[in-house]
């Protein structure tokens, strides 16, 4: 399933972006999912607890923000809808090509973490030297 490895992937992603910052958890995590992107929200969401199990990021929520799809005219300077399967000519000059602006997103555009339930003394205990 196409989008096993999408959740898998902003997993991943996520996890590695924690390290650095030394997070203890994750609340919530918001993807940007074009029209054209070929991923469905709904099992995205399905595939991205199951990928979260076992992980830093278990028990985050996902979010995604639907973004739809655009293509432009060069000649006319038309915007419009593609809609899926996406209509990629031009309605005005009757066949010229458009060219796609958006709608193949498909990116991490927000990360909540969650805040330390305790803060830990980060100095280390220093060891007596044995003499
Ligand atoms: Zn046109």
């Amino acid at each position: 399933m196409h989008e096993m490895s999408v959740a898998l992937s902003v997993v991943d992603q996520v996890e590695r972006a924690a390290r650095p910052g030394g997070a203890h958890g994750v609340r919530r995590v918001v993807v940007e999912i074009g029209e054209l992107a070929g991923v469905v929200p709904d099992a995205l969401a399905f595939c991205f607890e199951l990928a979260c199990a076992g992980t830093l990021l278990e028990g985050a929520e996902l979010a995604t923000r639907f973004l739809p799809g655009r293509a432009s005219c060069a000649p006319c300077g038309r915007t419009w809808d593609t809609g899926m399967p996406p209509d990629m000519l031009c309605a005005v000059c009757r066949g010229g090509a458009g060219e796609l602006l958006s709608g193949r997103e498909l990116r991490i555009t927000e990360v909540h973490w969650s805040a330390s339930p305790t803060t830990p003394d980060p100095t280390p205990v220093p060891q007596p030297e044995e003499s």
